[in-house]
């Protein structure tokens, strides 16, 4: 059996992919497969109105919030980000590789500062601001840093627009939405597959769009035309309605939150209590959906992927410019595979040398 802990695309529930596969041959019933439904029908309205109300009700939004269902990924949203709404110029605070791009690609569009950074200790933090805000446009998270393995566990609330990237934390546990002008993700982590991504985002701070930018780079316009402003990713979008009707039947994101505290808790205890290996972040700040850590000596490093390999353990490499290991315990992981790589890494650690 493999135990897949890719950081994304990532690994959602059988449940989900039994329906998708479905959903392929022939889509409720009506003799087409979903690759086949075309986007200005009732059955593609019916998809995208039950994701919306879905995504409404797992998250609890009032209705101040609209909820976008688009194309592409996180990246995009750098820029649309920085696009729409930089009028003077934009806070961000710097946590990892993808704070960093979410800021230098603000700096395409217009004037931006990092006010926080934990750049200095390699990330192994979360930043804290000490400044005043208030003449930013907004002030951009990455809620969970996928590549160093730390996380947010509790948001800035200044009084400008908080906007947060959350890739890698979206739906995995219950949020003060009020909170943020702005959500966005991109879909291939804990909301369904590649291709598409999932705005929150705040009825007021819309009206703050730059009117000068083209149409389709404009928020509004994608809630004008609710998210249809030309061929959607269907099947993409419908992996997302699967996923988020499989997160309610569970129970819903106070569910994944606790199944996401047992998960981290059993596999950092673990790390902690072994001798070879370290946790990359430091406690306070460390992340329930990507551990990050290490050899203690690094010339055991190829050794250990080999032996998680032999027992099933898949896709645990680090980021590319942090290296070590990545765990990455989304919605779908079952807690079982987290124990079982727990029994790993208690065997390699007491395997006499
Ligand atoms: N933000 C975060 C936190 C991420 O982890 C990633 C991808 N790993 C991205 C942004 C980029 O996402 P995409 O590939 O969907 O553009």
């Amino acid at each position: 059996m493999l135990h897949n802990f890719g950081s994304g695309p990532a690994k959602l529930h059988k449940s989900v992919y039994d329906q998708l596969a479905q959903s392929l041959i022939d889509y409720e019933q009506t003799g087409l497969s979903i690759l086949e439904v075309y986007h200005r029908t009732t059955l593609f309205e019916a998809i995208l109105e039950e994701a919306t109300q879905l995504c409404k009700e797992l998250y609890q939004l009032d209705a101040s919030k609209e909820v976008l269902f688009m194309p592409n990924g996180a990246t995009w949203h750098f820029n649309l980000i920085a696009q729409n709404f930089i009028h003077t110029k934009a806070a961000y605070i710097h946590s990892g590789n993808w704070s960093k791009k979410a800021y230098d690609i603000a700096l395409e569009y217009g004037k931006a500062d990092i006010v926080a950074s934990s750049e200095n200790n390699h990330f192994k933090s979360i930043p804290v601001i000490e400044q005043d805000l208030s003449a930013y446009d907004y002030l951009h998270i990455t809620s969970n840093n996928t590549d160093v393995g730390t996380q947010f566990h509790s948001y800035p609330n200044g009084s400008i627009p908080l906007i947060a990237d959350m890739s890698s934390d979206i739906f995995s546990k219950p949020i003060d939405s009020n909170a943020f002008a702005c959500i966005y993700a991109g879909a291939q982590k804990n909301i369904g597959i590649a291709g598409a991504s999932l705005v929150i985002i705040d009825k007021d701070f819309l009206s703050k769009t730059h009117k000068h930018i083209p149409n389709y780079y404009q928020y509004n316009q994608w809630v004008n035309n609710k998210s249809i402003m030309n061929t959607p990713p269907i099947f993409a979008i419908y992996a997302m309605l699967v996923n988020m009707r499989w997160m309610k039947a569970m129970g819903g994101l106070e569910h994944m939150h606790i199944q996401a505290k047992e998960k981290a808790k059993l596999l950092y205890h673990t790390l902690d209590n072994s001798h070879l290996f370290e946790v990359y972040a430091r406690k306070e700040d460390r992340s329930l959906m990507n551990v990050c850590f290490s050899m203690k000596e690094t010339s055991l490093h190829n050794s250990f992927m080999h032996f998680a390999k032999e027992a099933g353990i898949i896709q645990i490499e680090g980021y590319r410019t942090v290296g070590g290991f990545r765990v990455s315990l989304y919605n779908a992981i079952e807690l079982a595979s987290v124990q079982h790589l727990c029994d790993v890494i208690a065997a390699f650690d007491h395997i006499p040398r």
